[in-house]
């Protein structure tokens, strides 16, 4: 597929992303039955696996976002800035991050440290993608949807430059 002379190639089509989708709101609804978790998007990129992964949930749930902007220089561990703070209480809550990607880690390692001041009963972690051979974690990552090789991927609520979020299937930039 070619739009605005940028080549995509598909890696994870929509169905397996649906069925995969399907899978973790049943993983979910099992282990959060009776306990109405609060599910936190990270904003942008997570609008729309969080949209599908509630619509799949067979409990109780609420929903809210956090926005953050992360910065990697060349050489430099990366900075994580808050953008957009929740807006729920979360003390004595089971929280469960929904990630669209995680690479470097940073992200999540910043949402984690940042939640867990607000005293919340657990912090689960759901992440449609993950790339192993860059992701250097020191927190265990509950429900992973697709591991994958280290190229830039979009759709799905993944953009390059703003573009590209709407499309139903994830693809990798041609290089
Ligand atoms: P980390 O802090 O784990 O290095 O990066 C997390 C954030 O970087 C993700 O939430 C996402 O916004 C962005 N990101 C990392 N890899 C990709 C990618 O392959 N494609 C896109 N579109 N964003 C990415
Ligand atoms: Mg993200």
């Amino acid at each position: 597929m070619e739009i605005n002379k940028i080549k995509l190639i598909k890696i994870i089509d929509e169905t397996a992303i649906q069925s995969r989708v399907k899978e973790i709101a049943t993983e979910l609804s099992n282990k959060f039955d009776n306990k109405k978790p609060i599910f936190i998007g990270v904003l942008n990129g997570s609008f729309i696996f969080i949209s599908d992964l509630v619509r799949n949930l067979s409990i109780n749930c609420e929903v809210d976002f956090i926005k953050v902007s992360s910065y990697k220089g060349q050489n430099t561990t990366g900075t994580v800035k808050l953008l957009k703070d929740i807006s729920a209480d979360i003390t004595n809550r089971h929280v469960v991050i929904v990630e669209d990607i995680i690479d470097s880690g940073l992200t999540i390692e910043f949402l984690v440290k940042r939640l867990k001041g607000a005293s919340p009963q657990s912090i689960s972690i759901v992440t449609l993608l993950l790339k192993p051979d860059i992701a250097k974690l020191s927190l265990p990552i509950d429900i992973i949807g697709f591991e994958i090789a280290p190229d830039f991927v979009v759709g799905y609520g993944l953009d390059y430059d703003q573009d590209f979020r709407h499309l139903p299937a994830v693809y990798r930039l041609e290089k």
